[in-house]
């Protein structure tokens, strides 16, 4: 992860590249440059990842009198972007103290809107691995260059009821199919 320099020790930072995000749980990769304070430009380019959110956005010309400052929000640290009257339009917030934004806001009309979330933050599930067996050769099954019951595991140490790979885990995966009709 990649951050801003910032003008105090205590400011949350911009991540660089933005993990698992909730509203829906998604990535976004936001740009910005390295060692750099942020900007009222870089925070306006910053967007929802969904698609189709309804939210203020601003001319050029408004946002020359826009504005980003840290602010307290309910006890957090976060950036804030305000418009030429003082509206809030954006807000980007470090909720667990790490000095790393984990939560980006959109408002209209003053009113959040919408809400992007770190979902390794919210849920603490970012010291999960999930690795692969290596037994598992799904990635050929999905190539379609090994047909599931190829897989030496399949059906002995692979079975809908104890998967090692995706494709035996939905019912709809290949091996899953494969187990419950092809055999
Ligand atoms: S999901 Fe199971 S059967 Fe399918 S490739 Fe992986 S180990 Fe083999």
């Amino acid at each position: 992860m990649i951050s801003m320099q910032l003008p105090s020790p205590s400011l949350p930072q911009f991540p660089t590249i933005v993990r698992a995000l909730l509203a829906a749980t998604a990535v976004l990769v936001a740009a910005c440059p390295v060692a750099a304070q942020p900007t009222v430009e870089y925070a306006l380019g910053l967007a929802p990842f969904q698609k189709n959110v309804d939210y203020d956005k601003l001319t050029a010309d408004q946002a020359k009198g826009a504005t980003l400052k840290m602010e307290k929000e309910g006890g957090l640290n976060a950036w804030v972007v305000r418009g030429p009257r003082g509206e809030v339009l954006r807000s980007f917030a470090d909720t667990n103290g790490d000095r790393v934004v984990d939560r980006w806001s959109y408002y209209k009309d003053g009113l959040e809107v919408y809400r992007d979330i770190d979902a390794e933050v919210r849920f603490a599930v970012g010291d999960i691995v999930a690795a692969e067996s290596p037994l598992c050769r799904s990635g050929e099954v999905l190539k379609g260059t090994l047909k599931p019951n190829q897989c030496p595991a399949f059906g002995k140490e692979c079975t809908p009821r104890t998967p090692l790979g995706a494709t035996m885990v939905s019912s709809e995966g290949a091996c899953a199919a494969h187990y419950h009709f092809g055999r």
